[in-house]
């Protein structure tokens, strides 16, 4: 593997990061960032996602007929990466999975309607892949629509689940099932998510997040509204994640948790004595910068196969197995480094190092299971990479 920077590339990384650091503001940055700080959930993280747009950062690999600039995706790597660093919002679904999927197989009306909102940073997008029986295996979903001529449209009844967004977003990206058939059986469509007929109810999950349960009592959606050519929404999906390389999981927030123990064990004293001085806490550390260290070469691994035009599904995998099993490692050593104590959560005015390590144990757990659980990373190393049965 080759892979360095280029002085412009580093330019444009120097350029984000002096931004971010005049526009430092709690109501909009977390400082104590997880992996999913990309929600944008309320008005000030809004007013940032416009302020991104503003300054063409959105979009940036669009091609330039659609508002984009033909960038190579390696500056919405390096525009994802600072953002996780000081845990801002991120964005997201509607540039990459949403805007992509439309430029390449969306109708006029789509094209016309939401490509210019995402470019503005005005649009927030919820996607809906999840059900109760369709999840590692997510095509398997059975959400129905039936056609419904006189209306020229379709008719959606069932359930999604884990829907993130749903909550505050103003669109809704879903696949249903339009035919039989598994994987060439399934439509997307987009759906306002204030639609009649959807209910939202809220699943709270062990790290503080919401997700949500969707239910769906004959909503309507007319033909406009139909992504790309019916029964072929499994191929989108699938053709997305793979748009989608550049903005893979950032290793900042794991890269922070790392140094906030580092800078902790500088000076805690534990019955007296300095932490640093025990040979079990020098080990732990020197362990945790090494796997950080490790994640780090993982991801440009990923980048590096990016960059040559590859679609580099096993080294996402590895990356994505390697990052999560890594924060899992890296807050249960500062739980056993900070002792009984790091058990108090944010808020508690003794919390060491505001609680922060509390949630993350709780945190990534979640981390694991979300965007292809680690089993399902195992199989796809062990399918495609070591050539072994399913
Ligand atoms: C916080 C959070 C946010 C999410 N947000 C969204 C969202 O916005 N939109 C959306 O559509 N989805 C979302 N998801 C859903 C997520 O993609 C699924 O939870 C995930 O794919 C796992 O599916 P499942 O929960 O149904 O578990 P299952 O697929 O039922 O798996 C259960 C267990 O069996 C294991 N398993 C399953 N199949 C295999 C296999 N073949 N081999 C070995 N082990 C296997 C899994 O690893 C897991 O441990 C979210 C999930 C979480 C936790």
């Amino acid at each position: 593997m080759d892979f360095e920077f280029s002085a412009e590339e580093r330019a444009f990384e120097a350029e984000v990061e002096a931004f971010l650091a005049a526009e430092r503001s709690p109501d909009v940055m977390d400082a104590a960032p997880e992996q999913l700080s990309q929600t944008v959930d309320t008005q000030p993280k809004r007013a940032f996602m416009r302020k991104l747009a503003e300054r063409g950062w959105l979009g940036m690999s669009w091609p330039k007929e659609y508002g984009g600039q033909e960038r190579p995706g390696i500056y919405d790597f390096l525009l994802t990466e600072a953002l996780s660093r000081c845990g801002a919002p991120q964005p997201g679904k509607g540039v990459g999975i949403v805007g992509k999927t439309i430029i390449r197989h969306g109708n006029e009306t789509m094209k016309r309607l939401f490509l210019p909102q995402i470019m503005r940073g005005e649009v927030e997008f919820a996607i809906g892949y999840s059900e109760p029986g369709a999840g590692s295996d997510a095509a398997n979903m059975q959400l129905r629509a039936t056609r419904d001529d006189a209306r020229r449209g379709w008719v959606l009844n069932g359930q999604k689940i884990w829907t993130t967004s749903a909550h505050f977003a103003d669109w809704y990206w879903v696949g249903a099932r339009t035919g039989e058939h598994k994987h060439k059986g399934i439509t997307l469509f987009l759906i306002p998510m204030d639609h009649p007929g959807l209910t939202i109810r809220p699943t709270w999950t062990i790290g503080d997040e919401r997700t949500n349960e969707v239910f769906f009592d004959d909503v309507f959606v007319s033909d406009d509204f139909v992504v790309g050519q019916l029964n072929a929404g499994w191929t989108y999906i699938c053709e997305a994640l793979d748009l989608e390389r550049f903005a893979m999981m950032p290793v900042g927030p794991l890269e922070k948790k790392v140094e906030a123990i580092c800078e902790w064990v500088r000076t805690a004293r534990r019955d007296g004595e300095l932490v640093r001085r025990d040979p079990r806490a020098r080990r732990a550390i020197a362990q945790l910068v090494t796997q950080l260290e490790v994640a780090r070469m993982l991801q440009r691994r990923v980048l590096s196969e990016a960059v040559k035009g590859g679609v580099p599904t096993c080294e996402s995998s590895q990356y994505k197995l390697f990052m999560n099993e890594c924060s899992k490692k890296t807050a249960n050593a500062a739980l056993d480094l900070i002792g009984s104590e790091s058990q108090l959560e944010a808020g508690e005015p003794t919390a060491p190092l505001g609680g922060r390590f509390a949630r993350s144990y709780r945190y990534t757990v979640v981390d694991t299971i979300g965007g292809g659980t680690s089993e399902i990373q195992k199989n796809i190393i062990a399918r495609r990479k070591l050539g072994l049965p399913t």
